[in-house]
């Protein structure tokens, strides 16, 4: 028996996997707030008759497959949507759609457009095959349906929870993500590092105020925010070595209320990336180096203070699991395997497999099949195309799986 025998499967599924993925793009809910996407997902597991499903942390659960003795492969699908309002023009578009953002009570307009519908879609449709089919493979399959990958907090969550605790150790951890970079339906992998490492910084300078006709009353921290600003710029002109990729970003500076009030603090907030994680430390130990000089430079009477948020690990793939994976893609899918370009932007997704000690591969999948003109990720047009893309990425992951789970592959 082969994965092309499981997969002929999806024939019969596709009507209902493309219902139950427009279901998904029509209620996105904010991270760690997808009570009704955690809740279909659970009837759903259900319905397909899987052994196991374990909840890890609140909106997170792990569905558990066994099929006798063999390897453990998990597979990591993110569920959250974005705060922001969808404009796709498609017919099943999420348009209206708002959500009370429970931390801060406000009603807030939330929509699909990273994708993360395509992943739930792809990882219920990937689970319902193999439990279909477990007279093909053997071993034990864990489909991870992770919260809150948009803010960074729901691999920790789940990592917080104990997954490590609730769930076998896996032997390969697996994840996907629907992309604009790529033609439509190709699957694209890379060995190294695919994601960079981000990070958020909020910096409070301290001045000390005065009239704005008396400054030599006081120390300005709109003159000192200013030589900040202008200082961080030579870290990744003088400081990263040519060949790395980093970037330090100061998206916002405020200070002061009028024109001839010196205030009495500013604050910024930068953001870096970073494709290895030494040049991630040498931005942190550069930007607080840089800062605290020119404080002192300016003779602030008080220390500066940081405050770190958002951090994203580096997404490294292992050289060993993604050619394993990258072996199954090119046999099964010729030409639409491809090389995937670091991407810039981050994930989450290393957390898990890095608590559990477990090497991973993250791939690339097309959505668009004018991918040239594609709406980039958290555009509010990004909606990829149902077909291929769909049946795609539960080929993705049954054929990434393979190795591990069927003795003879492809
Ligand atoms: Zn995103
Ligand atoms: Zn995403």
């Amino acid at each position: 028996m082969t994965i092309r025998d499981i997969l002929a499967h999806l024939d019969s599924t596709r009507e209902d996997r493309e219902e139950l993925y427009k279901y998904f793009h029509q209620h996105p809910e904010l991270s760690l707030q997808e009570h009704e996407t955690a809740a279909k997902i659970r009837s759903e597991l259900d319905s397909y008759g899987v052994d196991e499903v374990i909840e890890v942390s609140g909106t997170g659960q792990v569905a558990v497959l066994r099929s006798g003795d063999g390897p453990v492969v998990a597979m990591r699908g993110d569920i959250d949507g974005l705060p922001m309002a969808e404009r796709s023009g498609k017919d099943y578009a999420a348009e209206g759609r708002t959500q009370v953002n429970e931390a801060t009570g406000e009603e807030t307009p939330v929509a699909h457009s990273c994708g993360h519908d395509v992943h739930i879609v792809s990882l219920l449709g990937a689970v319902e095959v193999l439990a279909a089919h477990r007279d093909q493979w053997a071993g034990t399959f864990l489909a991870v349906f992770q919260p809150a990958e948009e803010n960074a907090a729901g691999a920790k969550a789940m990592v917080d929870d104990g997954i490590v605790d609730k769930l076998p150790k896996p032997d390969v951890y697996l994840g996907q993500h629907v992309l604009g970079t790529l033609p439509g339906g190709a699957v694209g992998t890379r060995v190294g590092p695919v994601l960079s490492t981000a990070s958020s910084i909020e910096i409070t300078i301290h001045g000390k105020g005065s009239h704005g006709a008396m400054p030599d009353l006081g120390v300005d921290p709109v003159v000192l925010g200013s030589a900040i600003v202008g200082r961080l710029q030579t870290i990744v002109s003088r400081e990263v070595a040519p060949k790395e990729t980093a970037v330090v970003t100061v998206g916002s500076f405020h200070a002061g209320t009028k024109s001839n009030i010196i205030a009495d603090e500013a604050v910024l907030q930068l953001n870096t990336r970073a494709y290895s994680q030494e040049v991630a430390d040498h931005l942190h130990e550069a930007i607080e180096r840089i800062v605290r000089a020119e404080c002192q430079a300016a003779r602030s009477p008080q220390e500066p203070e940081f405050r770190y948020y958002d951090a994203y690990p580096l997404t490294d793939n292992n050289a060993e699991v993604t050619a394993r994976v990258r072996t199954a893609f090119d046999s099964y899918f010729g030409q639409e395997s491809q090389e995937l370009a670091a991407v810039p932007a981050s994930e989450d997704f290393s957390i898990i497999p890095d608590a559990f000690g477990t090497p991973y591969t993250f791939w690339g999948l097309g959505g668009f099949a004018d991918w040239k003109n594609a709406p980039g990720n958290h555009s509010p047009r990004f909606a990829p195309d149902l077909q291929p893309t769909l049946d795609r990425g539960v080929e993705a992951i049954v054929v990434a799986a393979s190795p591990w789970l069927a003795a003879d592959g492809a």
